[in-house]
């Protein structure tokens, strides 16, 4: 199951993070990595991500993922 988070729009530019919940073990790589951790990364069991207005967009958390979990689009559709 994925979970979806929506972070921002700026015009037609709608930033999106998915994590996969079913993959996820909650190792806190991504929140490591992240140079806004504390803003945007929330580690439970499994990730969760919020106020992506602070995000670069610089694939850090997903490249460090050890199970590709984590999903970045940079324009994705509104829904
Ligand atoms: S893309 Fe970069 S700034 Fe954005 S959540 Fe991932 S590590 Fe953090
Ligand atoms: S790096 Fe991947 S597996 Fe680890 S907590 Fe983040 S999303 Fe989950």
């Amino acid at each position: 199951m994925f979970i979806y988070f929506l972070s921002f729009c700026e015009g037609i530019y709608i930033l999106k993070i998915k994590i996969d919940e079913d993959k996820c073990t909650g190792c806190g790589n991504c929140e490591e990595i992240c140079p806004k951790s504390g803003k945007i990364w929330k580690i439970n069991t499994v990730a969760h991500v919020s106020h992506l207005e602070y995000c670069h967009v610089c694939t850090l958390c997903a490249m460090k993922c050890p199970v590709d979990a984590i999903k970045i689009m940079r324009n994705a559709p509104r829904e």
